[in-house]
């Protein structure tokens, strides 16, 4: 079997291959390995920690103000390559094209959002707090900061975290998830490119053991974390342990309530794009809809029809709207839990799991799914399935249906879909759920807001994106200061 290209890890300004296992980098459309990422050892985690220690000592003393030209010259190149990295997530990914240029666009965001932190970074002062004594708030950089990410989202979740980190005047290291390494090189390529000063961005491959690296160094202030719920929990308490700031984003099963006065082509085709969309391997997407009352079985013919009419096949085929998922091992996984919730009583409305695509028979594809009269108490209910399933359920009103979301122990993403303004504000309100959809089925914030998420889904206080990504990766230091108004007469 040939692999390809070898993935190397960006230590110190060099790039260079891990020297721990190798992993194939599979394109899952072709179900083919197409290159090799070399993981780094725990020593040379260690190392880019102390390259990044120096750049940070360095780094914090730029004016904010030239830091962010950096950011410019990074988001130039962005654009710049954002075909090609768009090419790139869809090879290792599997998204269509168009998600993958979506996702370039919505990181690329990010960083023009964390080119206004010379502002952004701004502090407080107030004079007089007591006769001829004034007190500041300065925000001041961490030093050391780390993120670690998922396959999903390959481009976008690292520009989470990458813009605010260095803007605010710390050194980044990045650890990508191992199955989807080439775009996070791409990345360090281009921050590269961008000027920035060695050790200030590194990439490094690797997969637990380089995670552990991280937390366990006392050089590492604050760490992101965005991927499954169970790991998200063991970062969080590993981090917090070694007295770390921590920011974990965890799984997500998004339920999207429709109301019988919903508009029924617009919600029907939203609710479908959302579950289906990315093959269903979005933190934001709708994976349960609970119809309310006679919404029922209107909405639930429409969207099975949706569901079976959707086209699958490369991503890289203009005319494809669903990609393959990401592994074979995530399509063996994803078609057992569907069989859980058949023998729960759940029944194959839409059954997608011998999905064919001829001109690639050895793709990991699946097509839509959709399961109806999924009972709460069916375990599927609850259960995080990350593929292209969507599960119905039926209540009698918009207070059940609130429960019921509530009762879960998820909170990610909830939707509503309806006419009518009351009940919208009353889901709003009600709904424990961090990011709320109205009318819409994916409702991923824009950068200048946190990229919220409650309960199971988020370890944490403090948001990715926006002004919590701002305090996350800075330190309020307070300075109260008294100049005797006497000394002055010395001058
Ligand atoms: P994952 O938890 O398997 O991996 C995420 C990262 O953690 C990878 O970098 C991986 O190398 C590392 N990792 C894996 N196991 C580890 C362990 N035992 N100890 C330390 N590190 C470990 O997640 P994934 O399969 O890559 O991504 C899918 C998951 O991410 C889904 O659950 C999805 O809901 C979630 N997700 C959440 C959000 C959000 O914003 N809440 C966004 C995207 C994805």
């Amino acid at each position: 079997m040939t692999h390809g290209a070898m993935v190397e890890s960006l230590v110190g300004g060099r790039w260079r291959a891990g020297s721990g296992r190798r992993l194939p980098v599979v394109d899952p459309a072709l179900g083919e390995p197409f290159a090799e990422v070399a993981l780094c050892s725990a020593d040379e985690v260690g190392e880019a920690i102390g390259a990044a220690t120096r750049a940070a000592a360095a780094w914090r003393r730029v004016p904010p103000g030239e830091r962010i030209q950096h950011l410019f010259r990074f988001k130039g190149l962005l654009e710049q390559e954002l075909e090609a990295l768009a090419q790139g997530i869809t090879r290792e990914c599997g998204k269509t094209l168009a998600e993958a240029r979506a996702e370039v666009r919505r990181g690329i965001e990010n960083v023009e959002v964390a080119c206004g932190m010379p502002a952004l970074l701004q502090g407080w002062v107030s004079e007089d707090i007591a006769a001829g004594i004034d007190e500041l708030m300065i925000r001041q950089p961490l030093g050391v900061v780390a993120a670690v990410t998922p396959f999903n989202f390959p481009a976008m979740i690292p520009l989470w975290f990458l813009p605010y980190a260095v803007a605010t005047g710390n050194a980044f290291v990045l650890k990508p998830s191992e199955r989807v390494p080439l775009t996070a090189t791409a990345l360090g390529r281009l921050a590269e490119a961008a000027g920035f000063p060695a050790g200030v961005v590194q990439v490094v491959h690797g997969d637990k053991q380089a995670v552990d690296a991280l937390l366990d160094h006392p050089d590492v202030r604050a760490l992101s974390f965005v991927g499954s719920t169970p790991v998200a929990r063991y970062v969080y308490a590993r981090a917090a342990a070694q007295g770390k700031r921590a920011q974990c984003q965890g799984g997500a099963k998004n339920p999207v309530v429709v109301l019988p006065d919903a508009d029924l082509e617009m919600t029907t085709q939203i609710i479908t794009d959302s579950a289906f969309g990315c093959a269903g391997q979005r933190c934001l997407a709708a994976a349960t809809a609970i119809t309310v009352g006679e919404a029922s079985g209107r909405f639930s013919e429409a969207l099975c029809a949706r569901a079976a009419a959707r086209r699958i096949g490369s991503g890289l085929d203009a005319e494809v709207e669903m990609g393959p998922v990401i592994s074979a091992e995530s399509r063996t996984r994803i078609a057992g839990l569907v069989d859980q919730g058949l023998a729960a009583g759940a029944r194959p409305l839409v059954d997608g799991r011998r999905a064919a695509v001829p001109a690639h028979p050895r793709g990991f594809f699946l097509a839509p799914t959709v399961l109806g009269g999924v009972a709460p108490d069916n375990p599927l209910a609850g259960t995080e399935i990350f593929g292209p399933v969507l599960c119905l359920t039926e209540v009698p009103d918009l207070d059940a249906a609130i429960r019921l979301v509530n009762d879960r122990a998820y909170g990610n993403m909830a939707s509503l879909f309806t006419s009518s303004g009351a009940a919208a504000r009353k889901f709003r309100y009600e709904v424990t759920a961090g990011n709320v959809g109205i009318n819409l089925g994916v409702a991923a914030p824009m950068a200048y807001f946190p990229f919220s998420g409650f309960k199971e889904s988020f370890f944490g206080d403090l948001h990715a994106q926006g002004r919590d990504a701002v305090d996350f990766y800075t330190d309020k230091k307070v300075v109260i200061e008294r100049w005797p108004k006497e000394w002055s007469r010395r001058f």
